[in-house]
């Protein structure tokens, strides 16, 4: 960024003074900071994407299919059996992760004069990409317990007319769910495009917004691979909405935006769907036990449907962090900002990292008394 700034390049003004996303990446500390899945694609799966990914590489010369059909079917496939609602390829849409997605939706309907409104505390990208496709942001604080308030939330979206409405169910960092209520009043009442950002779906047996595709043609509903599914390396993000919306993103899509690697590994891993996700069981009960035993350490924890949790309140949170970092465990610092001030975030992971992390945490708590 220094750099940038002292050679005066023609950076566009809205950038300047910006920072890029950087949560750490610690290879040496036991990672508990980005939300991901613990457990390494199983070994069958990796087998088979050998597999795949070689077959693949005798056509790398041929650019992929731009339409990503089988992916999307695949993904529809999926999500049909995941919330019930049966949905063709023209209904899905997928791209390098469900940022990249989230970034198609604001080139395509937000922009210059246009405004994106979300509820804050949620995931700190939508702001970002807003910014980065100057598109305006409105936030707008969540209720009590981190909920998002019908009235307010219609209220809000009445006043400024947003083009683009994002909420996150389960919400980042919260772990707060939204009632399908809450989500189809907004859908009555926005006139631009309702995103629910569903990342973290498949922690929750909390009914999901793809239910309610067919009342609102302008909701659309994203989601990912990186979380449940185990793939973060993969970078496999995508959407549920209607063919309209899909169409509209083809406009703004770089072609052949899904390389055929991704795309590979993307169906192979779906073919083993079920092996992926029985680890979500897995790691629901050890975001329990945190829970509770974190509790159990005299702290205070927000109730989750994800598989992290907000856990505090520290007086010095940075300090707090660091001191856990100094013990091997790498956690989030979310408490910049008036509304979480106080708080961290940490992820579930295996049984032996939270037991890690637990200790870790006894450890700094006492030397705090
Ligand atoms: N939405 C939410 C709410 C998230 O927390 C994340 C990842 N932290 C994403 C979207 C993006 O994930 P990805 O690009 O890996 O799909």
């Amino acid at each position: 960024m220094t750099v940038v700034a002292s050679l005066a390049l023609p950076l566009r003004e809205d950038l300047r003074g910006r920072v890029p996303y950087g949560a750490p990446q610690l290879a040496q500390a036991i990672q508990l900071n980005v939300n991901e899945n613990p457990h390494p694609p199983p070994p069958e799966l990796v087998a088979a994407l050998a597999g795949a990914c070689a077959e693949a590489a005798a056509v790398l010369h041929r650019y992929p299919d731009r339409e990503a059909l089988a992916l999307r079917t695949d993904l529809a496939t999926y999500l049909h059996r995941a919330t019930g609602v049966a949905l063709g390829a023209d209904r899905v849409w997928a791209a390098n992760g469900s940022n990249e997605v989230l970034q198609q939706l604001l080139l395509a309907f937000g922009g210059p004069g246009r405004t994106a409104l979300g509820f804050t505390p949620s995931y700190s990208m939508h702001p970002e990409i807003a910014g980065t496709t100057s598109t305006g942001w409105v936030g707008v604080p969540r209720g009590p317990g981190f909920a998002v308030d019908t009235a307010l939330a219609v209220a809000a979206v009445r006043a400024h007319r947003p083009d683009v409405v994002f909420l996150t169910s389960p919400n980042n960092p919260t772990g707060t769910p939204t009632r399908l209520d809450v989500v189809d009043a907004l859908a009555a009442e926005v006139r631009g495009v309702l995103v629910v950002d569903e990342a973290y779906a498949e922690f929750t047996d909390a009914p999901s917004a793809v239910t309610l595709l067919a009342r609102h043609p302008h909701l659309v509903v994203s989601r990912t691979m990186s979380k449940a599914f185990a793939l973060a390396g993969a970078r496999v993000g995508y959407l549920a909405a209607a063919p309209e919306v899909v169409d509209a993103l083809r406009l703004v899509r770089l072609p052949y935006h899904l390389s055929a690697l991704t795309q590979t590994a993307a169906r192979t891993a779906l073919a083993h769907v079920d092996a992926l996700l029985a680890t979500v069981a897995d790691i629901c009960t050890q975001r329990d036990r945190l829970v509770r035993e974190i509790t159990a350490l005299g702290l205070q924890v927000v109730p989750t449907a994800a598989n992290f949790l907000l856990f505090g309140p520290f007086a010095d949170p940075p300090a707090a962090w660091q001191a856990l970092l100094d013990r091997g465990v790498l956690v989030r610092d979310v408490s910049d900002g008036p509304q979480l001030a106080g708080w961290l975030r940490v992820c579930a992971g295996t049984e032996a990292e939270c037991t890690a992390f637990l200790s870790a945490l006894a450890d700094v708590l006492t030397e705090d008394r």
